[in-house]
């Protein structure tokens, strides 16, 4: 049985060192190694240090564990988790990775580097020693250039998001030459011991969701030049109207970084073959200049945002992208807003708002057609299933409903409809399964959920070690039942009580239940947990 006992972490940066306290976070030690430094700080030099002591050659490691105390939210579950890791630098310590079971490299974004790195783990190499590169968009097969096929079928990528102790996606991507048993160990462990949301995704630029997530930014601001709206218009109507998060676009994008984003946008760009693929990925002049500007988002202070104090009072300025000047923000009135605001759960909402009567309306229709025909034309190529597509927008976006999702919830049929008779064309594997009489993506069928695989119906893929209560319910699993709560037997002398009052709302239905669980888990279970 393949195990991970002990992790090598290369690179101790912002997501390496954050990687290495996620693996303690889950009781797996590890090395966490980077470069040594050429230069003494001040506060060697007083104490006396040289560039050969130990404490100055682990400077790097040793000050990112320390870092981890004061970054918020806390990337340590508790702060003495951080014993379990242990800093090193890659001359004097990188033959100790041969007691690892898993090397995660995390250095530089840059081919090159990584490439001679790997070279290096190869001397340190053992059989079934898996190793990793969390690049976010450098081909995985490229870096492989040189090494051996051993080496190669032990490697993959496993992209985690940032923050990566609280961000659930975590993209998997083979190489070529991956072994496919390395894949599924990965997927499997990555959901059930690193508590991840892992979806399979293709050695393509920037993998699934920085891929449809990058287009779908910069087709919100091109749809936004066109029609004359403003930074906190779009926030507006991109934010929880639309099933996304508050953030909306700008914040995200304050948040992220703007010279991030406009990376990933470039590393597309020019890797890409399509030459209108190549277009919809170039930066608008105006973000360009804000990248010139040093204006970057919240790590430089302001972006397209800024908070400023006046008259004593805390403000928060939004910039205008025509002038590049901070000014005060506009409230909106939208009809179409207030009826996603009225509407229920991120399927109503967005629905309410895309089939409003107001330009709003139109706005966040004219942005969402693009970014569903676009997340299905790149279906097969990106990834295998719309699921890895869905659930990577969901789990590395913090969007409510990924692209299919949301297309069925508008109504597969009818959004089609509409984007054929506004010029759209659609992938011809979406026209065929129209034409096949389905009526929307996700359909269910024997209590199981499909989705659309090769033209067939398929059942959605279930995670390792995930409980479907649902399901569980389907397959006659309640024991007890009331409005409030219900009482499901999970199976290994497990019972579950799962509350579904509106809210969670603990009334005398569920005190009920409680009481009525408590004893039936005495008398004839093992345990009984409390869920939903
Ligand atoms: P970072 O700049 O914070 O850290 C990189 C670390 O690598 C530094 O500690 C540096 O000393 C070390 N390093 C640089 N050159 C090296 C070399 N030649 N050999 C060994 N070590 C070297 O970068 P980061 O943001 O932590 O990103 C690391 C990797 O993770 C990149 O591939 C990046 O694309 C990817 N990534 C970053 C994010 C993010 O949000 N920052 C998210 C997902 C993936």
């Amino acid at each position: 049985m393949r195990q991970i006992r002990r992790a090598a972490v290369i690179g101790s940066g912002v997501m390496g060192a954050q990687i290495a306290a996620h693996l303690a976070n889950v009781g797996i030690p590890s090395l966490l190694l980077d470069l040594v430094p050429h230069e003494l700080t001040a506060d060697e030099q007083k104490k006396g240090l040289s560039l050969d002591h130990p404490a100055v050659r682990n400077r790097l490691a040793t000050e990112a564990i320390r870092r981890l105390h004061k970054l918020s939210p806390a990337p340590l579950f508790r702060a003495d988790y951080a014993k379990l890791i242990t800093p090193g630098n890659l001359e004097d310590d990188l033959h100790r990775i041969s007691e690892v079971d898993w090397v995660i490299e995390v250095i530089v974004e840059s081919l090159e580097p990584k490439r001679q790195l790997l070279e290096r783990i190869e001397q340190h190499w053992h059989e079934g020693m898996i190793v990793s590169t969390n690049t976010s968009g450098i081909s995985i097969n490229a870096m492989l250039e040189g090494r051996s096929e051993a080496f190669r079928r032990h490697f993959l990528g496993t992209h985690f998001f940032n923050p990566p102790r609280y961000m659930k996606l975590l993209e998997v991507i083979p190489g070529r030459d991956t072994d496919p048993a390395i894949v599924e160990f990965m997927r499997d462990f990555g959901t059930e011991r690193l508590g991840k949301g892992v979806v399979l995704a293709k050695d393509t630029p920037n993998f699934i969701a920085n891929r449809i997530g990058t287009y779908g930014l910069l087709v919100t601001v091109e749809e936004m030049q066109k029609g004359g709206f403003s930074v906190e218009e779009v926030d507006a109507i991109t934010g929880p109207a639309l099933g996304r998060p508050k953030s909306a676009t700008f914040r995200t994008l304050d948040l992220v970084g703007i010279d991030t984003f406009v990376h990933v946008a470039n590393n597309v760009r020019e890797n890409v073959a399509d030459p209108e693929e190549q277009r919809a990925f170039v930066v608008p002049e105006a973000i360009q200049k804000l990248v010139e500007r040093g204006w970057l988002g919240e790590k430089s202070g302001q972006g397209f945002y800024k908070r400023v104090k006046q008259n004593g009072q805390r403000q928060i300025l939004v910039l205008d992208l025509d002038t590049l000047e901070y000014r005060e923000q506009k409230k909106i009135t939208s009809s179409a807003l207030e009826a996603s605001k009225q509407a229920r759960g991120a399927a109503g909402k967005a629905k309410a708002l895309i089939q409003g009567r107001d330009k709003y309306a139109e706005l966040a229709w004219n942005i969402v057609k693009r970014v569903l025909v676009y997340s299905a034309e790149k279906l097969g190529e990106i990834a295998d299933t719309i699921q890895d597509i869905d659930a990577a927008m969901r789990w590395g976006f913090n969007w409510d409903l990924g692209p299919f999702e949301l297309w069925d919830a508008l109504g597969l049929v009818e959004t089609a409809e509409r984007m054929r008779a506004e010029g759209l064309q659609l992938p011809q594997w979406v026209e065929d399964w129209i034409a096949a009489g389905h009526r929307a993506f996700y359909e269910e069928a024997d209590g199981k959920l499909t989705m659309p695989v090769s033209g067939k119906p398929e059942p959605v893929r279930v995670p390792a070690g995930v409980v479907d209560l649902a399901a569980l319910k389907k397959a006659g699993k309640v024991i007890a039942q009331n409005s409030g709560a219900s009482l499901i037997d999970l199976g290994d002398g497990v019972a579950c009580l799962e509350f579904h009052s509106q809210n969670n709302a603990i009334g005398p239905d569920i005190l009920a239940m409680i009481e009525k669980s408590v004893a039936i888990a005495e008398k004839d279970f093992a345990g009984l947990v409390v869920a939903n």
